[in-house]
């Protein structure tokens, strides 16, 4: 198709749809024609309320105050992840957002931190570490020397109204109504219309698919395909329930694992959202309700919702003139908060690749290859979660720890098992300390480390490395408490 891209229309208002709206708007708002579709009788999946760093950018880039937008959405500060019982009932760690230790070019700190074991030191990795120590106090401030790296938790519903706001002031037009409709050109195959209950047509140059699970255009009309992960992702099921506060929002989510799948709490403002993630295939809807609901910190303010998924993502997330963002476009799982990531990346890759002289198969094969090859790493952290398990007290952690996992996860568990080596290649979201705080966290204790920190005098090493703890905890010690933070950041 060569004619140039005047008209986007979005289809679905949920957070996808909306971050898509808010974006677009905002970059290209002068040159197209912007139009999403909501229906309100189907509604949005309402959850997804926990992100990972790069959203600070994201909002940065289309000009989001931060006090605004925590103060309409409930939103908290994020350092980090709490995992408990994923190495073994009792484990706790926590996979944090900040660097971990001092920066040298030859090795990475682990192999310091090994070492000063080997020297007797009972620290642990996440002693040196500011973002996992402040997590651990409940201590939380935006500072800048030394910047402390972090994320947001914020209610999902309201997320999306703040941008709707947005964009609307930004030119985007909205229409409410449930598309019943796909119009495709006989010739190419490409979507030309849709239509409403209404009957109303709404035509466009390029849609974006953002109607969740069921790809309304991805899938249901262009049959693109989706890759099946179940067999190394197992969870199928999720219930997600709110609950009052009972205390202080703690500036981290939990991630709580049980006999068939795990638990989250994230803690915004004024309650805190959970749910339980679970396999159908080992656990039933009914007995994964009663493990949810008898672990709740605090009363249920909604009723218990159950909300199917497979793991996997769409075979191309840009397919002939539709773009899947969002749930539409896969989905990995909650675990590591990624999914909101993804939506922001699949839009940012959309603006760089837009295709304003007409759609051309360059630009769509370059935008499937960056999508493919990002979600894939996701997925193998995700994985390494799962595998990296000594659990063997039920059928569900006993299949994770014995499942075959990608080539490319495998590769990296030897390594660090072997020679406590991480890496991060390009395009890719963990870092170095991502991959080495989960790996240590769930039972990988690597053979051996760098020489390297054998040429150092041994006793300067393990002195600087003690005293960087000894400043981190300083460091702490003189931070607000989040919840303190919070209430004079937003000013409430
Ligand atoms: P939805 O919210 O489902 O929105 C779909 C939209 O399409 C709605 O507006 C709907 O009305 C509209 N629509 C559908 N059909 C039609 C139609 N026929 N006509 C008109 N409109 C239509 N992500 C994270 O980053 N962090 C997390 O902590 C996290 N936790 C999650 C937990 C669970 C259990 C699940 C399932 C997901 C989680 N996610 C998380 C993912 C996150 O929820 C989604 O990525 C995010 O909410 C985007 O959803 P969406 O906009 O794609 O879909």
């Amino acid at each position: 198709m060569n004619s140039p891209v005047k008209k986007v229309v979005i289809a679905g208002g949920g957070t996808a749809g909306w971050m898509a709206a808010a974006t677009l708007s905002c970059q290209l708002g002068q040159v197209i024609e912007i139009t999403l579709i909501e229906s309100d009788e189907i509604g949005t999946v309402g959850v997804g309320e926990a992100t990972i760093p790069p959203m600070q950018a994201f909002h940065k880039l289309i000009g989001i105050d931060e006090q605004e937008f925590l103060r309409a959405t409930q939103g908290t500060f994020k350092l980090g992840i709490s995992f408990e019982n994923w190495g073994e009932i009792g484990d706790q760690y926590i996979h944090s957002f900040g660097q971990t230790g001092k920066e040298f070019w030859a090795a990475d700190f682990q192999h310091f931190w090994l070492k000063l074991r080997e020297l007797g030191s009972t620290a642990e990795f996440g002693d040196f570490c500011l973002e996992l120590q402040a997590a651990k106090e409940n201590k939380f401030a935006i500072t800048e020397n030394p910047r402390i790296n972090f994320a947001y938790h914020f209610n999902a519903t309201l997320y999306a109204q703040f941008l709707r706001k947005f964009s609307e002031k930004r030119g985007v037009k909205r229409v409410e109504g449930k598309i019943a409709e796909v119009a495709t050109n006989s010739d190419n195959g490409f979507i030309q219309s849709l239509k409403l209950t209404s009957g109303q047509v709404i035509d466009g140059d390029l849609f974006i698919d953002c109607t969740g699970f069921r790809g309304l255009l991805i899938e249901q009309t262009l049959h693109t395909g989706y890759e099946d992960w179940s067999h190394w992702l197992v969870n199928d099921s999720a219930i997600a329930v709110q609950t009052e506060s009972v205390g202080p929002a703690i500036p981290y989510t939990r991630a709580i694992a049980h006999p068939s799948g795990w638990q989250w709490q994230i803690p915004l403002q004024s309650r805190v959202g959970n749910g339980m993630v679970y396999s159908s295939r080992f656990i039933s809807d009914e007995d994964a309700k009663k493990t949810f609901l008898s672990n709740l910190d605090g009363p249920a303010i909604t009723e218990p919702r159950v909300i199917k998924f497979k793991t996997g993502r769409r075979m191309k997330g840009w397919n002939k003139n539709c773009i899947a963002l969002g749930l539409a476009s896969g989905f990995i799982e909650p675990l590591e908060s990624t999914s909101i990531h993804l939506i922001m990346s699949g839009i940012l890759r959309l603006i760089k690749l837009f295709p304003n002289h007409g759609i051309n198969d360059v630009n769509v094969a370059e935008y499937n290859k960056q999508s493919a090859f990002e979600i894939e790493s996701i997925r193998d952290f995700v994985i390494l979660h799962y595998k990296a398990t000594e659990r063997s007290d039920s059928e569900y952690w006993r299949y994770c720890r014995d499942m075959e996992v990608p080539e490319t996860l495998a590769h990296r568990i030897k390594l660090f098992a072997d020679s406590g080596l991480a890496f991060k290649g390009d395009g890719e979201i963990f870092r170095i300390d991502s991959w080495t705080q989960v790996m240590l966290g769930q039972r990988i204790y690597p053979k051996s480390y760098h020489p390297i920190v054998n040429v150092m005098n041994q006793d300067d090493l393990k002195r600087s490395i003690e005293e960087f703890a000894v400043g981190i905890k300083k460091r702490v010690a003189q931070l607000p408490s989040h919840a303190d933070f919070v209430k004079g950041y937003c000013g409430i």
